[in-house]
């Protein structure tokens, strides 16, 4: 503690208590000072007035030795004033201005650094009529006063060491105390607040004391909570955008899946009578027969073709034309099963695919087609139309592979119903 305050502070405790502290020590050397002054002033004075004291005790018998020209008792009366320890020197000079006599202790070597003196006139009184004498000066001097006040010194200057030696630690102790470990807790817990994945941890100070310590610690958990609300509310906007994307999606999906199938059921069917055409269906076709023959099951193949239908078209015109189309598709798709495969494949030429159908009740059904056709008179644009329609019909073979040899057999019963009057099935 004590070698990190003599090193250059580095935080604001230590800063503090430097600056405190050395506030303090200048303070304290003032004040000492100061004291040591006042002591060593009080001394003089002391000095002084002891001086003022032996002048008023010796000054009657030095005045009788002036007065009567007797040296060795005025010796006397100065050697014995030069015994006491506060007399450094004692001078006596006539009212002329004579130094009569002088001596200086020499017990001292060094000089003192200051002298001082207490002066006083000598005089003698006869027949009522007082004769000035001369000049008595007792001197003094510093070393005096600091001998008598030494022992003081040490006291004052002991005391000061003491003082600030203790207070030293006392201020150490209070700013580590009260300043520099809640600081460091309160780091410590906003790191922990920090590194944490608790969103809801706020700082906890042990301390409850209402402090600017506490209430930093309540700015720095309303500023914590701020920023969670904050937080929160972006991440309730950002699940909020990405369900609209996700839904958006979702919906651009099902719309693209949608088209998807349309244009799928579009390249698959015939766009006049909506029944597949005639890739789709020989493909479909194919697929059923192999899946037939896999099965041992038969499948039955119906060749359709309108009579006359180019006279229908020259007589009523190809609108109309396309009307009787769409009608036979109809009829024909009212006689199916779900099962059952229905294409145009050619401009009046229509097939089907009969799956499981022997040829016999293929045969009952395009006679069937052929009666709902011919029985029919269609109302078109005021007019009535009629017409008929040849079917050929044919039934797969253990070792048909391919559709087309279906297709190529049922063609050629479609001639011969054609050859044989129309308005006819061939099987
Ligand atoms: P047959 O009894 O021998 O089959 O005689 P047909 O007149 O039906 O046969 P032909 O092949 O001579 O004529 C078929 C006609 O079908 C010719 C063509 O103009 C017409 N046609 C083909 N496709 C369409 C179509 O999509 N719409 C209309 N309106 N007519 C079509
Ligand atoms: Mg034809
Ligand atoms: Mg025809």
């Amino acid at each position: 503690m004590f070698k990190s305050f003599l090193r250059y502070p580095n935080n604001l405790s230590q800063k503090m208590l430097h600056v405190i502290f050395s506030i303090y020590l200048v303070v304290t050397f003032i004040i000492t000072g100061l004291q040591f002054l006042g002591e060593y002033l009080k001394t003089q004075d002391a000095i002084v007035s002891e001086l003022q004291q032996l002048e008023a005790t010796v000054r009657g018998p030095i005045s009788n030795s002036l007065w009567q020209y007797d040296q060795d008792q005025l010796d006397a009366l100065v050697s014995g004033l030069m015994q006491m320890p506060i007399i450094e020197g004692v001078s006596i000079v006539d009212q002329n201005g004579q130094n009569i006599l002088a001596k200086v202790t020499h017990s001292s070597l060094s000089t003192p650094i200051s002298m001082f003196d207490f002066t006083s006139e000598l005089s003698w009184t006869i027949n009522g009529e007082k004769l000035a004498l001369g000049t008595l000066r007792l001197c003094s001097s510093s070393s005096v006063v600091l001998e008598r006040v030494w022992f003081g010194f040490v006291l004052i200057a002991l005391t000061a060491i003491i003082k600030i030696a203790l207070l030293f630690w006392l201020f150490i102790w209070a700013f580590d105390r009260y300043l520099a470990v809640p600081l460091k807790e309160l780091m410590m817990q906003v790191d922990d607040v920090q590194l944490s994945r608790n969103t809801s941890k706020r700082i906890q100070l042990s301390n409850t004391e209402d402090n600017e310590l506490n209430q930093l610690q309540e700015h720095m958990n309303n500023m914590l909570n701020a920023m969670s609300n904050d937080r929160q509310q972006l991440l309730e906007n950002e699940q909020a955008k990405r369900d609209w994307l996700e839904e958006a999606v979702a919906k651009r999906t099902e719309d693209l899946q949608m088209l998807n199938e349309k244009l799928q059921y579009l390249a698959t069917r015939d766009s006049l009578t909506d029944v597949l055409n005639r890739g789709s269906f020989f493909e479909a076709a194919q697929l059923q027969l192999v899946h037939s023959q896999h099965q041992q099951s038969t499948v039955s193949f119906i060749l359709a073709d309108l009579d006359f239908f180019k006279q229908i078209n020259d007589t009523h015109g190809h609108f109309i034309g396309d009307k009787v189309l769409i009608h036979f598709s109809q009829t024909v798709k009212s006689l199916l099963s779900e099962s059952d495969l229905f294409g145009r494949v050619g401009g009046e030429e229509f097939a089907i695919l009969l799956p499981n159908t022997d040829l016999e009740d293929a045969f009952q059904l395009a006679d069937s087609i052929r009666q709902a056709i011919s029985n029919t008179v269609l109302e078109l644009e005021g007019k009535a139309v009629s017409y008929t329609v040849s079917l050929g019909v044919e039934a797969s073979e253990p070792e048909d592979q391919v559709i087309d040899e279906l297709f190529k057999r049922a063609d050629l019963k479609l001639y011969g119903a054609k050859d044989n009057g129309r308005d006819r099935v061939e099987k």
